[in-house]
């Protein structure tokens, strides 16, 4: 895990725009977002784009937020994403409105989980080819039942997710709204009605295989399979319904990549970005906001008619000076990752490693 200040930026504007001592160029915008990460430089994009003066304010010394790339392997020109490593839910749409043309490579493995049965080292790869995956189901578990269970479950999956997606690039609908959309009532209530540990102690009877499928509901997320608050069931379906099919890409370049262009794509719109300007204040009548700010070597206060937080809760309810509620946390989670530069893939199948 490497400090986002060991992110690289590689593009143009973006080393053009790593530079304190700059002040707006303007007092008054249409709109100022909080926060140059990927959510704020698409909406600095699109604002823009349609006319719109847009100030972008960034704390950090870098745009890209959680999205952005590092060196980590001194004399090696690998450039790997920092903490957000797979793309999934970026919808084609902005792509083809913002004309990113960063690649990402497919992964042809899902997953592979080793175990032991009896002593004997094996384990359960899920990939592309359907007889491998199959086959590797019926040696980890004796019979077709749970492949033709997990092919019935991400069927199902998959037409929630077909439904479910458009939606992400349109007006939040209301659950009732969601739950006509979806059209399913067996998915509605297996996905969306009740913990999801219910639905898959329901669908699978193998441990392991249970597990598998419940990694997309935990990772990342301080719950359990049996959490009331359904937030097993968001992450699950977070990971799940990227562009209708839940694939997640790897980005060549790492994330950062990605974000680069899309700060590129911002500033050619006619966007304004300041990074190393971290918004301390807002204040707003409801009508119009004054943001304050604060950089190493100055600080002052812009003008908006719009302010767009690309911040977490918790951050606007204390740069409002609201009083926080009681109900609502600051984000948490946890992950680790390992990153290794390989001369070459293991030659052996994995289930002989
Ligand atoms: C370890 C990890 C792994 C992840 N893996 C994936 C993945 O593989 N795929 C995926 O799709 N998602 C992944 N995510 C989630 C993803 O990174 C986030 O959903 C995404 O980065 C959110 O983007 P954002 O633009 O909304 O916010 P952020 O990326 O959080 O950007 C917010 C920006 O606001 C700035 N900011 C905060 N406060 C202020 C202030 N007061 N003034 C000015 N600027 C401020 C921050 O410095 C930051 O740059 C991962 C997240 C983490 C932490």
């Amino acid at each position: 895990m490497h400090s986002p200040s060991s992110a690289s930026p590689r593009s143009t504007a973006a080393r053009r725009l790593a530079d304190p001592s700059r002040r707006p160029a303007r007092s008054s915008y249409d709109a100022v977002i909080v926060g140059g990460g990927h959510n704020g430089l698409v909406s600095a994009a699109y604002l823009a784009r349609a006319g719109l003066g847009v100030l972008v304010l960034e704390r950090q010394d870098h745009t890209g937020g959680a999205a952005v790339s590092a060196q980590p392997f001194s004399g090696h020109d690998a450039r790997l994403s920092s903490y957000s490593y797979l793309v999934s839910l970026l919808p084609k749409k902005i792509v083809n409105d913002l004309g990113p043309t960063f690649r990402t490579r497919r992964r042809r493995i899902a997953s592979y989980t080793p175990t032991t049965v009896d002593g004997r080292a094996t384990g359960l790869l899920v990939e592309d080819d359907e007889a491998r995956t199959r086959a590797s189901f019926r040696d980890l578990t004796g019979s077709d039942r749970e492949f033709d269970a997990w092919q019935r479950f991400y069927g199902m999956t998959q037409h929630v997710a077909e439904r479910v997606f458009p939606t992400l690039t349109a007006p939040l609908p209301s659950r009732a709204e969601l739950e006509r959309l979806v059209d399913d009532r067996a998915a509605w209530e297996a996905l969306f009605g009740r913990p999801l540990g219910e639905t898959v102690e329901a669908t699978f009877s193998h441990d392991l295989v249970r597990g598998v499928v419940l990694t997309d509901a935990l990772m990342g997320a301080f719950t359990h399979a049996h959490d009331e608050t359904l937030l097993q069931n968001r992450t699950y379906l977070q990971h799940v319904i990227g562009n209708g099919t839940g694939d997640w890409n790897v980005p060549v370049g790492g994330m950062g990549a990605l974000t680069d262009e899309l700060t590129d794509a911002a500033v050619a719109a006619g966007a304004e970005i300041l990074v190393g300007h971290e918004v301390v204040h807002i204040d707003t009548d409801g009508a119009r906001a004054e943001v304050h700010y604060r950089s190493q070597e100055n600080e002052g206060t812009v003008a908006a008619a719009w302010v767009l937080a690309n911040v977490a809760p918790t951050t606007l309810t204390r740069l409002l000076d609201e009083e926080p509620d009681p109900a609502q946390s600051a984000p948490e989670g946890s992950q680790l990752k390992v990153n290794m530069l390989l001369r070459r893939l293991p030659a052996t199948p994995p289930s002989e490693i």
